[in-house]
């Protein structure tokens, strides 16, 4: 006879299961997981699952992880050899492909590094520069104004020095704005539309 933990009711576990999804960005893996649910106070108990559900929630975050990291690192290819990649963040060679194909599942670190590369592709270059602060603003800058263009109403501006005195974004519609800040002398330089 086994007592309920929580109400003290015997007799009243059920076994059962219920369903548990793990989730990495938008990459979802479901597992189901055994248990019991208290016929008396409703309560879901793992008891002597609860090892065996820990590792499969585990397994699970680790599947949706390298699932996703899999299908970022299919359209990061498009856009970067996995050669130059490896060679820019020092990683050994054909470590991308064995994520991609799921020979081999990236740690957390890893799939953190190719998450940030898929939301901010121009961290790819950034090892390539011995990870220099200057040129990676320049990569940031020129992948904020590409960001910002494709909307055709917005306008970004910048002055074209190295330390970016004036930086910035209007919409096209506000042209008061605009002219504004072409005439206003404080904002003399080069602008880059
Ligand atoms: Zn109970």
């Amino acid at each position: 006879m086994r007592k309920c933990p929580v109400c003290g009711s015997e007799d009243t576990l059920l076994k059962n299961t219920r369903k548990y999804v793990a989730k990495y960005m938008n990459q979802q893996v479901s597992k189901e997981l055994q248990q019991y649910t208290c016929s008396c106070c409703g309560a879901d108990l793992d008891l002597e699952f609860e090892d065996k559900n820990e590792k499969l929630m585990k397994e699970a975050y680790e599947t949706a992880r390298g699932e996703k990291v899999s299908s970022i690192l299919k359209e990061i290819e498009k856009q970067i050899s996995f050669a130059e990649l490896e060679r820019s963040f020092a990683l050994p060679p054909k470590t991308l492909s064995k994520w991609k194909n799921k020979s081999k599942s990236p740690s957390a670190a890893a799939a953190a590094l190719i998450s940030l590369i898929c939301v901010f592709p121009w961290l790819s270059y950034v090892g390539f520069t011995d990870y220099d602060v200057k040129s990676a603003y320049k990569f940031a800058g020129v992948a904020f104004f590409k960001e910002l263009s494709k909307n055709p109403d917005n306008f970004p501006f910048a002055l074209s020095d190295e330390n970016y005195s004036a930086i910035g974004v209007y919409q096209n519609k506000q042209t008061d704005y605009k002219e504004k800040l072409i005439s206003s002398s404080c904002f003399g330089g080069n602008y880059v539309n």
